[in-house]
This record gives C-alpha cells, sequence and structure tokens, in this order.
C-alpha cells in the first residue's frame, strides 16, 4: 500500500449511511482513504477477494446477513482484513460481541465525524500491524542480510554474532497525545532502540514516520552501530521513532507528541546513556523540545541530550547539512578514484529534504550537473540542469512547501527518476528504493546512498554484477552523526568551533574512513558495502572481546 493510503471496503447497504461515510473519508488528506463500496455482504466477501484492502466498515445488518453471523461469515472468509463494525444504538450488544469475536472496533452510525473514523480506522490497521508485523520488517531482513554477509567474511566467533543479531536494549511503547480540539487523544506506537551498548553511550535518530515498526528501527540501530564503528566514534547504535505521518500535525500537536514521547524513554536517554537526533520527519525545532523537556525533568539545562538542536542552544553550525556534506565529500573521493572529472559531470538526487538538499547544494558547487531531484509529490528532470537556488526558493514558499507545480523542468515519478543516466546517483530519501526489480536498469556509474537502507540485499547483487559502485549508507551518510559527535563535545567541553574547523574535521574522519574501507575491498576483493561493514564489525567485535562478558 502507499504508505499515506488505507484502502477501505466498505459494506453498508443504507445508501444515505454510505454517502456519509464517504463524504468523512473524502475529506481526510493524512492518510487518505480511498473506498470501495458495496451494499451486502456476499459482493463485500467477493471484492475482498478480488482485491486487497487494508480495512472493512462492516454494517452486520445487511440484506443478505444479519447480526453477529455477518461479521463471523467475513472472518471466515476474509481473516486478515481487520474489521470496523458499523452499529445503531440499539445494537450496542452485538458490537460488543463482533469486538469479543476479534473485530478491530465498532463505531455508532449516530456518533460519527471524520476524525472518529480516520483515527477508528488507522488503529485497526496499526493494531493488526502491531501484533504481526513489528519485527518482521523487509528494513530488518536486509540489515540481517547485509550482516550475516560481512560476519562470514571476518569468520565471526558465533556467541558474538548471536549477541550482535537483536539490539541489546528495546522500549515499546503505546503513547498518548492531545489533538487540537481538546477532547480528541491520538495513542500512537513509540520506539527507542540501542542496538550495542559496549562502545560508550547509544547515538541515533528519532524518525517521526507511518511506516515505523519496532523491525524498522531495530534495522536502523544496528546500522548505527555499524557506522559509528567504522568512523571511529565512541558510540554504540540506537534509533527511535514514532508511527506517524508528522505532516497530519499542527506545530502544537507536533509538541506535544515531541514531549510526550521524550518523558517516556527519559530513563534511557542522556548525555552519557544515549543521545537522539534528527532523522525522517523530525527536524532542529524537535530537538529543542525534547532538550527543553528533558531539562524541565533534571531541573537544569542540558544541552548534550540531543544532538541537531539549533544552534542558538548549543548546536553545531553545519550539522545541519553535515549528512549532505558528508554524500558529497564521498562522491569527491569516488571521482577521483574513478578518474571522474566532476565539473563535467552530471547527478540525479532522489528526494529534496534535509540530505538531498544539502547534497544538490554541495553538488553544485562543485560544478555538477543536477539532472534531476525529487519529493513526495515526484521529481522534476531538466537535461540542461536544475538549480539549487530555485529549487529552495520554490520550496521554501509557504503555499508550495513540495516540488509539486515546479516547471522549470519535465515531471518525472520517483521510480523513473530512479533509472535516469548519470554519472551520480544519490537516493537521500527513504529505504527500499533500489531492488530486484530495477536494478538491472539503473543507469549510473556510482550510487552513493543518502538514506538508510534504500538498496536491497537483492539489487547489491545485481549492481555488483554490473559494476556499479555503491558507496553504502553507513559510509555515505555517516556525515551526520559525525558532526552530531562535534556537537556533543562542543556541548561536553563548552568548547565553540567554527565552520572552517568542522568542515575540516568532517573531511578528515570520512576520507580516512573511505579509504580504509575501500582499500580493505580491494585487498579482500569485496564489494564496498561489505567491507564498510566488516570494518565496523570488526570494531565491535574487539571491543566486546576485551571488556568480557557480565558476570
Ligand atoms: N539520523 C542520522 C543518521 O541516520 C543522524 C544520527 C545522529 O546524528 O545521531 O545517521
Amino acid at each position: 500500500m502507499p504508505e499515506n493510503e488505507i484502502q477501505v471496503l466498505l459494506v453498508e447497504d443504507n445508501p444515505l449511511h454510505a454517502r456519509m461515510l464517504r463524504g468523512f473519508l473524502d475529506e481526510i488528506r493524512t492518510p487518505r482513504f480511498p473506498v470501495a463500496h458495496e451494499d451486502n455482504l456476499t459482493a463485500g466477501l467477493n471484492r475482498a477477494e478480488e482485491q486487497r484492502f487494508d480495512v472493512v466498515l462492516l454494517d452486520l445488518v445487511l440484506p443478505d446477513s444479519q447480526g453477529l453471523d455477518t461479521f463471523l461469515r467475513w472472518k471466515a472468509r476474509a481473516p486478515h482484513v481487520p474489521v470496523v463494525v458499523l452499529t445503531g444504538l440499539d445494537d450496542m450488544g452485538l458490537a460488543t460481541r463482533a469486538v469479543e469475536n476479534g473485530a478491530q472496533d465498532y463505531l455508532l452510525k449516530s456518533q460519527i465525524n471524520g476524525a472518529l473514523l480516520s483515527r477508528s480506522l488507522r488503529y485497526a490497521v496499526e493494531r493488526i500491524r502491531a501484533r504481526s508485523e513489528e519485527w518482521d520488517s523487509p528494513m530488518f531482513r536486509v540489515a540481517h542480510q547485509q550482516f550475516l554477509k560481512a560476519a562470514q567474511v571476518v569468520e565471526l566467533d558465533d556467541n558474538i554474532r548471536q549477541r550482535l543479531l537483536f539490539p541489546q536494549r528495546t522500549q515499546v511503547l503505546s503513547l498518548p497525545f492531545r489533538r487540537d480540539g481538546y477532547d480528541q487523544v491520538e495513542t500512537v506506537f513509540g520506539y527507542r532502540v540501542q542496538h550495542v551498548l559496549t562502545m560508550g553511550p547509544t547515538k541515533g535518530g528519532v524518525r517521526y514516520h507511518p511506516s515505523v515498526s519496532l523491525g524498522e528501527v531495530a534495522a536502523l540501530a544496528m546500522w548505527m552501530t555499524w557506522k559509528c564503528a567504522l568512523m571511529g566514534l565512541p558510540y554504540g547504535g540506537a534509533k527511535g521513532g514514532v508511527r506517524i505521518d508528522p505532516r497530519g500535525l499542527s506545530r502544537r500537536e507536533l509538541q506535544r507528541l515531541t514531549r510526550r514521547y521524550t518523558s517516556e524513554i527519559i530513563h534511557i536517554i542522556g548525555p552519557d546513556k544515549d543521545i537522539p537526533a534528527p532523522d525522517l520527519g523530525t527536524d532542529a525545532q524537535v530537538m529543542a523540545w525534547m532538550m527543553d523537556t528533558y531539562s524541565e525533568q533534571v531541573g537544569h539545562t542540558v544541552p548534550e541530550v540531543v544532538t541537531g538542536k539549533p544552534v542558538v542552544l548549543g548546536g553545531s553550525v553545519g550539522r545541519e547539512t553535515a549528512t549532505g556534506k558528508g554524500v558529497v565529500i564521498l562522491i569527491e573521493e569516488m571521482a577521483k578514484y574513478m578518474s571522474i572529472d566532476l565539473s563535467g559531470s552530471t547527478a540525479v538526487v532522489q528526494g529534496f529534504g534535509n540530505v538531498a538538499s544539502a547534497a544538490v547544494k554541495f553538488l553544485e558547487q562543485l560544478g555538477v550537473t543536477i539532472l534531476a531531484v525529487s519529493d513526495v509529490s515526484g521529481g522534476v528532470y531538466n537535461s540542461k540542469g536544475l538549480s539549487y537556488e530555485s529549487l529552495s526558493n520554490y520550496v521554501a514558499e509557504a503555499d508550495h512547501g513540495t516540488l509539486e507545480g515546479y516547471t522549470e523542468g519535465d515531471r518525472v515519478t520517483n521510480k523513473e527518476l530512479l533509472e535516469l543516466e548519470c554519472d551520480f546517483l544519490v537516493p537521500a530519501a527513504i529505504e527500499n528504493q533500489i531492488t530486484a526489480e530495477n536494478a538491472d536498469r539503473i543507469n549510473c556509474k556510482v550510487i552513493a546512498e543518502g538514506a538508510n537502507g534504500p538498496t536491497t540485499t537483492e539489487a547489491d547483487e545485481i549492481l555488483i554484477d554490473r559494476g556499479i559502485h555503491v558507496i553504502p549508507d553507513i559510509l555515505a551518510n555517516a556525515g551526520g552523526v559525525t558532526v552530531s559527535y562535534f556537537e556533543w563535545v562542543q556541548g561536553t567541553q563548552n568548547y565553540m568551533w567554527t565552520l572552517e574547523e568542522i568542515n575540516q574535521r568532517l573531511r578528515k574522519i570520512m576520507t580516512e574512513a573511505f579509504h580504509r574501507a575501500l582499500q580493505r575491498s580491494i585487498d579482500n576483493d569485496l564489494d564496498l558495502r561489505t567491507a564498510s561493514l566488516c570494518e565496523g564489525i570488526e570494531r565491535v567485535t574487539e571491543a566486546k572481546l576485551i571488556r568480557g562478558l557480565f558476570p
């Protein structure tokens, strides 16, 4: 399902009620609820066999079936589709029995409004996911496959291998926050996962996104471990998140959610324990609220509890653009290695958020022609090149917010964009973009992974066979956490570094890590991802062995 869409099947025989419900659903924007409608059970069941639905809104009193039997017949034929039962005031008992028998929720027809309907449907889908898919995430599978491949290469001790497969500490929360209409409370799932506690405090971002699950956060925490170890930073990996689409929230709602999330994880974070940072769907403002909530609890200001905060609160200059900067530093190194002249080269960038836009800016400064960029609204392509300034001005305009409607180029889809011919392809949006399905058609010399996990293991194999170089995420996007480390050091030591100092140190750390990984890939005849993972895994293993096992 597109991440921002919940497919609803409405089975309701009363045309007035059906029209009212569709009206409510049509108006909701985040997520969208495309609706299919049938007016009897048999037709509804047939429809559910032909088409995949995320949830069904089921009236229990239909021309061809009445009462609890309607629900039981549904459950027998389509057990995987969660059900929200529609009921009148006079058959509340029936609704309760349906819930006892496995329906996710019931709604009283006379009291329904858009907000209630949206919440009930979202929760029905989420509860099913929470039960069945928490660990079972495609991203976690990819993280495991990559780890196991590298573990084999370094002949990792089996005891250590088992210890590294799952995070050492996980916290799963269901947390409430108030919507702006005071009466409505949302309850959402939140997570904080700490993968390795051996190396020092743990470190990693917090993402707000509808696809967040325990498995996804665990995968991202694992990648943080390898990333920090590869860069030589004194951290283990962590990650956190809340399963919500922040675009559907007002600023005040976002603040209440952030403060509640922070207070729920307060006992496991701290400047010596675990230091959150921005990730997908969060930014410097969210970090400021996290820092403030933590500081209020402990009774004094603790800027070092988070990184990626605004500079005025002790953030570091250069942090905001650090991930994109790091991607470009490694593109420069790769270009030197492959003897590509950057000033005559071309790039395609997927995304136009924090990482992607900074990458576009720095690539342009080096004379690279940016052929295409994209965001949630799709992509824009111009064979003569796009301009960073024009793109970012357009997006910054209040009534735009995205690239939708940008006219200085042709529209392309996110999928088409990945297959455009170029020298450097920078997937810097979300995971799972280069897969077995499109890896054959990727048309570039180098992929530099700005996002975490954009390439699947099957796609990796195809790219290796085709001779396309991949600068893997744990290397390419490590600029963010590296400048986060600088921010943390400046905070704990009360230092203030200049942008030149930050950029110099960043370049040094990233370039050295890149050449270490590259050398290893040449020496051991490995792809760059596996070589980078080997470097990270070995460092963590060495630390674990030297510390020994308690008790
Ligand atoms: N979220 C970023 C990442 O995935 C940065 C983490 C940090 O700065 O701690 O690397």
